[in-house]
């Protein structure tokens, strides 16, 4: 990594703007000659890394147990869905043979795992005792995805966590659900992300769901993303016909469990922080996410180099010591070069020690969401950072939020949405709830589909729908998205 030119501004260009900092952060290797397959390097990895375990933390607070499933599949236990196999058949990458011999049975990659998993729940689950039975995995999935692959966004691989439970009665598994986004809730409130958290209608659920709900957010082309969506299964895959979950309930009576399963997708997740944070001079992480949190750079004068180290490697042990994710860059790059480099990877707070903050007894302290400088004496500086730890996830969660809330924009007829359509990249309308209109409203608006119907706030539809006119029954959110 050299000091270049600033990155384009990411509002002008999006796609240009996120390929670029991929690359000059050193995140992505796009080289690696699979289509739809990317190699994370380390510095992406260590992000990754940080989300998983504070998603995984929520879980596991929440008493969900890890595991790991295979990542083959028969094809006679993914077939036994029938919604759910039709779901993915177009989709999924197939092994049929190994050390040169065909297999007695075609195995798949998982696309997702209920069909690894619910197998096991069947043999695991006997009576209403081993409920509800709580479990996840933090893996890779595979779809053979059609429309055109973007690193993070849409790949063949991704990384997520899928959280699959089972409970004695629908109450319970609703419940589940109700958990599953206020995890999700928590989560994004430390990545600083903003969404819009919505029940997908029923034409766009997952496959074998009988309710669906999704977070989507927003990239700054407009274009929304769905981040994680969890499901209420019902009995759709314990019923005698697909798994046969059952379990003995304390009236003695043999029943079929009530199924949930959540997935946040973190490639999306990291690609989110990548891109509503980011600007052009690369990547602003949230303090809890950033894998370094603050840099130490000693700024070096002649004659004053012991000194000047001296104190840089006493402010890092301290910080270091009082728990934050600390490192002193003493390679031998001029300090410009180290403040890119630095800023590129987004560390939140950087620490600036040379001559007159020796002498006078102070650190210079940059913040990487504002880029400002400030001083602060020596005896001062962790209460300092305690307290800018929550600020800049303040600063940061609020440009988030200001941004996406002022991309969302109400119309009441089609004329209106025509007009509007430039600055609307979120579309709140009355609709009447049928496909074909929502068919129809993709097709004429070059893409804006309907994401589905608030879950946090009830919202009372006016009497039509905004684009045909019939009877509207519910409040619909409208984006393009990945
Ligand atoms: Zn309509």
């Amino acid at each position: 990594m050299s000091t270049e030119a600033p990155l384009k501004k990411k509002n002008e260009n999006f796609s240009e703007w996120f390929d670029d900092v991929l690359q000059r952060a050193e995140l992505i290797d796009i080289r690696y000659n699979v289509k739809g397959f990317i190699v994370y390097r380390p510095n992406i990895m260590f992000i990754v890394k940080r989300v998983y375990e504070i998603i995984e933390n929520l879980l596991i607070e929440k008493n969900h147990k890890p595991t790991l499933f295979p990542v083959v599949i028969p094809i006679s236990s993914f077939k036994k869905e029938s919604e759910h196999i039709k779901g993915f058949e177009s989709e999924v990458f197939k092994i049929n043979e190994a050390g040169g011999e065909e297999l007695e049975e075609e195995l798949i990659l998982r696309p997702t795992s209920e069909t690894a998993i619910y197998p096991m729940f069947a043999l695991w689950i006997r009576s209403y005792k081993a409920l509800p039975m709580k479990i996840f995995q933090s893996v890779s999935v595979y779809r053979h995805e059609t429309k055109a692959t973007r690193p993070l966004l849409r790949g063949r691989e991704f990384l997520w966590i899928e959280a699959h439970c089972a409970f004695i009665d629908e109450e319970s598994a609703r419940n589940q659900v109700k958990e599953d986004l206020e995890i999700t809730k928590k989560a994004f409130h430390e990545f600083g992300l903003p969404f819009l958290m919505v029940e997908r209608e029923p034409y766009d659920r997952f496959y074998g769901a009988v309710d669906s709900y999704a977070f989507d957010t927003l990239l700054p082309d407009g274009r929304v993303l769905q981040v994680a969506t969890t499901h209420y299964l019902g009995q759709n895959f314990s019923n005698a016909n697909v798994f046969d979950i059952k379990f003995t309930d304390k009236d003695g009576i043999r029943k079929n469990v009530h199924q949930t399963c959540y997935g946040p997708g973190v490639s999306r997740i990291v690609a989110a922080i990548i891109s509503v944070h980011g600007d052009e001079y690369g990547l602003v992480l949230p303090f809890d996410v950033a894998p370094f949190q603050i840099i130490v750079i000693p700024i070096l004068k002649a004659g004053k180099e012991d000194v000047i180290m001296e104190k840089s490697k006493i402010i890092t042990q301290n910080l270091s010591k009082a728990g934050f994710r600390t490192i002193l860059d003493d390679s031998d790059e001029r300090p410009g070069e180290k403040y890119y480099k630095w800023e590129m990877l987004g560390v939140p707070i950087r620490i600036e020690i040379g001559e007159e903050e020796v002498k006078k007894g102070f650190v210079t302290i940059f913040r990487r969401d504002l880029r400002s400088r400030k001083k602060v004496k020596d005896e001062d500086v962790i209460d300092n950072i305690l307290n800018l730890k929550s600020l800049i996830l303040k600063e940061l969660e609020k440009r988030a939020w200001d941004t996406f809330n002022s991309s969302i924009i109400s119309v009441n007829s089609k004329e209106e949405l025509m007009k509007k359509r430039e600055r609307a990249k979120i579309v709140r309308a009355s609709f009447c709830g049928r496909k074909e209109c929502a068919d129809e409203i993709k097709a004429e608006t070059e893409g804006l589909e309907v994401r589905g119907r608030r879950i946090d706030i009830k919202e009372i539809p006016s009497e039509k729908c905004f684009w045909c006119g019939k009877e509207a029954s519910r409040v619909v959110y409208l984006a393009k998205a990945y």
